[in-house]
């Protein structure tokens, strides 16, 4: 079960405002102009946008010195819940700021002060199953298959982005489980992980999304299920379990599938001459702690170098679009991705390689308003022009 915020009582008076988390430790970055990690703080400029200040209105709220407001809910939710202060601040003290600001908008939207764009995908995950108002109907049209197996030793969850959006990721993905020989199905019961409901406030609605999930997996009889999204696994994996506790089923990323695969010697890949780098997707990275998979399925392509950006890991800066601000604070969104293509351009790198349609979908937004393009690929699509029958 979730904590209410006042549960983080102590905690937030343990932040002592040092400003920490607003930088990369130096002694990761090697220029000076990628050490700054928040991308609200930098966007917005104030105190109140860091981690700090967003600590000090959560205190404010518990003791009641502060009510909340409309430009209140602004600063909360102007935020990506990337949890690089919380891996800064963990430098230094163990404190929680993702766990304080997800308790900060669940209060806000008991309080009548939720943003009216996620208000909006609230409504269409409750009539639709997804957050993009398209028709549950078309949620499996990107595949070709006309009879999906009701019951496989996988199910392959695609989330709603790939399903409506990056449609390519999900294309990628099955042709890599065929090619493999994987017993899998995709199925049309499938619903939104609930994630953009969890990280905005909205819980009750995003536990509905849980047990309908979980009971699909059940009804399939899955022994694993694989995911393309970094924002679902990372639901599954960490707020699933917390919620409804051992899920009995194992939980892969498609990058981690892959990279066992390719170290048993079961995928053969062409050379390609490339210099690519790799955006590591938040959800993925520090949240569920996957950082070595997707480079080893890079660096399995021969002739394929990986120069890594100067915020890298544990200390990538963010693509913009978690938490809820994609929807409700279009421009940060944008402004952010494109502050990442800028760094992926200074690697010299031709490709920028992600794991997650989200972080792709944004990523390639920015793209086409920026002068000097790069071209965005998701793994799963590199490794697939790779394979030996496409030469
Ligand atoms: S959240 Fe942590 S690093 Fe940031 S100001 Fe507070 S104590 Fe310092
Ligand atoms: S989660 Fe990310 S955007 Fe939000 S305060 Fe922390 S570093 Fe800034």
């Amino acid at each position: 079960m979730v904590k209410d915020l006042v549960e983080f009582h102590e905690m937030v008076w343990h932040c002592t405002k040092c400003a920490n988390c607003w930088f990369i430790n130096p002694y990761f970055v090697q220029n000076a102009e990628f050490y700054y990690n928040c991308p609200s703080g930098v966007k917005f400029g104030f105190d109140s946008h860091h981690s700090g200040g967003r600590m000090e209105i959560a205190r404010g709220l518990i003791e009641e010195e502060l009510v909340p407001t409309k430009t209140l809910s602004d600063i909360v939710y102007s935020c990506t819940l990337c949890g690089n202060c919380h891996v800064q601040c963990n430098f230094l003290i163990e404190l929680e700021p993702l766990n304080v600001f997800e308790a900060l908008r669940r209060k806000l939207v008991k309080d009548g002060f939720g943003q009216p764009a996620h208000q909006a995908f609230k409504e269409s995950i409750e009539q639709n199953h997804n957050p993009y108002k398209e028709a549950h109907e078309k949620r499996t049209r990107w595949s070709k298959k006309k009879d999906l197996k009701e019951q496989a030793e996988v199910l392959y969850f695609v989330g709603c982005t790939s399903s409506y959006r990056t449609k390519e990721i999900a294309e990628n993905t099955v042709k890599l489980l065929d090619k493999l020989g994987v017993d899998y199905t995709i199925s049309s019961e499938e619903y939104c992980c609930g994630s953009p409901l969890l990280r905005t406030g909205y819980y009750e609605a995003g536990i509905a999304c849980m047990n309908h999930n979980m009971d699909l997996v059940r009804k399939v009889g899955a022994k694993k299920v694989i995911f393309s999204c970094a924002g679902c696994f990372r639901t599954f994996k960490d707020d699933y379990k917390e919620e409804l506790g051992d899920l009995g089923v194992e939980l892969q990323h498609v990058s981690e599938f892959l990279a066992s695969e390719i170290k048993d010697g079961k995928l053969k890949l062409n050379r390609k001459e490339a210099i690519v780098t790799y955006h590591d997707p938040c959800h993925l990275g520090r949240h569920c702690d996957v950082y070595d998979e997707p480079r080893d399925v890079i660096t399995s392509v021969p002739g394929t170098r990986l120069i890594e950006m100067d915020r890298n890991k544990f200390n990538a800066w963010c693509c913009g679009s978690g938490g809820g601000v994609k929807s409700a604070f279009k421009e940060m969104a944008l402004d952010t991705a494109k502050e990442r293509l800028r760094e992926a351009l200074s690697t010299g790198a031709s490709v920028l390689l992600s794991c997650c349609p989200f972080c792709k979908l944004n990523m390639e937004d920015a793209n086409k308003k920026s002068l000097e393009k790069v071209e965005i690929k998701d793994v799963t699509e590199y490794i697939v022009e790779c394979l030996e029958e496409n030469e």
